[in-house]
């Protein structure tokens, strides 16, 4: 939907709370703003189905038809308002600022609830705003907003059979706190309007950029090298920016840092790997064949999909496993990928039943996530209770050294992802692969399972690519413990 230019709308008020200069960019040079990642793409996908289930709270509502005039939308919300009829989508101008508002619910003769729906699990100090912002606008447009609300996801709401919209929301009233931000967002919106009017705004990097599709643009200035990359609190970093100090070279003998900081700035600085070998040994002195690769993908919906899942609980939709019997044995692989049509957990347990077996390590990168996936598919499942509780102490989590800084390669830039990881010690890596991310894994699958093509032809082609996908993560994990085990010798 397009704005006019000239209008301060609610998502660009939320922006410029954020950061004044991506305010500014949305306003005079979106073309500059590269596109949403696809975990942003997926999320607000979620976000919309939430609001479609949320107006089924509110029978006899009627949804406002939004046109990409702000002052058409006005029109036609003011219309429907004088109905008196609770509003889905109504628009309102005021001023320079505009506002659509989720939900509007007629109070006697001529006030208003407002009621802002949220897909998450709380409400966000950010929500505040949110809807102060819109009863600023509303107010502004003549309504009387007598109340503010927030609707949200109920976490520990259990799917069983037909979705019980009643159940899947908790409503909090925030009107209070909402009254109380008034006059701070009259001003914020004033300062923002003067901002989007005038030229580019000078503003400095911080916490903040951490997610902003700006980053690449703004930080383009910091040495590829730079002390960003050390681990830990990056309030460090930012001190060392303010001194001057950008890449590990520079950083002064007399810095106080942490010893894990200290490994990875000489890292950096020799451009050595940093290798602690008695770590590693009593780590890999644990693995006991048969040795089980494991690593699942998952699906995390907002409305529960399967009977006894909750919000946003996440469902393993594939795994892959590579199998290495004996040190000699040829190295085995096995993988599986739901076809999306019932509960995949079922399936899962039951082929991991099959592969597993009695005995031998199982090794994930983060194995916590892969025991927490199998205990949530358990609970549906409670047959596989006895069986999960034996395995789950046969994982070994393959992070451990990395997280520890047992190993570190400069290579690595900090991160003790398996996707840094593995072209720092190996001659893999995943790049030019059609999927290459977790993120982008569980958006492809959502799309071609539950999205509304029917294109078999692109499901093939997205199911193949989740396949090598998957099969290089447990892959990656072999070659990292084959050549962990030629560090320390006993390889
Ligand atoms: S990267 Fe940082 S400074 Fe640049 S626009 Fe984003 S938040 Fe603002």
């Amino acid at each position: 939907m397009v704005e006019t230019k000239k209008f301060l709308s609610k998502s660009r008020f939320m922006d410029g709370l954020s950061c004044l200069k991506f305010l500014w960019y949305q306003v005079n040079r979106k073309k500059e703003i590269p596109p949403f990642s696809a975990e942003l793409v997926e999320i607000m996908k979620q976000g919309s189905v939430v609001g479609e289930e949320a107006h089924q709270l509110f029978p006899g509502g009627i949804k406002v038809e939004r046109d990409w005039q702000a002052e058409i939308t006005h029109e036609r919300s003011m219309k429907a308002a004088r109905e008196r009829k609770i509003l889905f989508e109504a628009g309102f101008v005021s001023g320079q600022t505009y506002a659509i508002s989720d939900i509007l619910v007629p109070v006697g003769e001529k006030s208003w609830q407002l009621i802002e729906v949220k897909s998450s699990t709380s409400v966000k100090h950010e929500h505040y705003d949110d809807v102060a912002f819109q009863k600023m606008v509303l107010e502004g447009a003549g309504l009387d907003i007598c109340q503010c609300y927030v609707l949200y996801l109920n976490r520990d709401y259990e799917r069983v059979g037909q979705l019980e919209v009643d159940k899947l929301f908790k409503k909090d009233e925030i009107t209070a706190e909402v009254i109380e931000l008034q006059s701070e967002v009259k001003a914020q919106a004033e300062k923002m309007l003067v901002v989007m009017a005038g030229s580019e705004p000078e503003v400095k990097i911080g916490p903040r950029c951490k997610n902003c599709p700006l980053y690449e643009k703004c930080w383009a200035f910091m040495p590829e090298d730079n002390i960003f990359l050390i681990r830990g609190n990056k309030k460090m970093a930012f001190d060392l920016m303010r001194q001057g100090v950008l890449d590990f070279a520079s950083i002064p003998n007399n810095f106080e840092l942490t010893p894990e900081q200290l490994i990875q700035v000489s890292a950096h600085q020799t451009g050595e790997p940093y290798l602690n070998k008695p770590e590693l040994t009593n780590f890999l002195a644990k693995l006991t064949y048969p040795l089980y690769f494991l690593d699942f993908e998952t699906i995390a919906s907002a409305i529960p999909l399967y009977d006894y899942t909750r919000p946003y609980e996440d469902i393993p939709v594939q795994f892959s496993l590579h199998v290495q019997k004996s040190a000699k044995a040829k190295l085995e692989h096995y993988s599986f990928l739901a076809s999306g049509d019932q509960d995949p957990r079922p399936q899962v347990l039951s082929r991991l039943k099959e592969l597993l077996g009695e005995s031998g390590s199982i090794i994930a990168f983060f194995a916590d996530y892969e025991k927490k996936c199998l205990r949530f598919s358990v609970r549906n499942c409670p047959e596989y209770n006895h069986w999960f509780v034996c395995l789950k102490k046969r994982f070994i989590d393959l992070l451990v050294p990395f997280k520890n800084l047992w190993y570190y390669h400069p290579k690595q830039k900090g991160s003790a992802s398996l996707k840094d990881i593995l072209p720092a010690m190996t001659k893999l890596s995943y790049d030019n692969m059609e999927i290459g991310a977790g993120g982008l894994a569980r958006f492809e699958y959502m799309r071609v399972v539950f999205g509304s093509s029917d294109d078999k032809k692109d499901k093939d082609k997205v199911f193949s690519a989740l396949e090598k996908y998957c099969e290089l993560d447990t892959l990656a994990m072999v070659k990292i413990v084959e050549a962990l085990k030629k560090l320390v010798g006993s390889g």
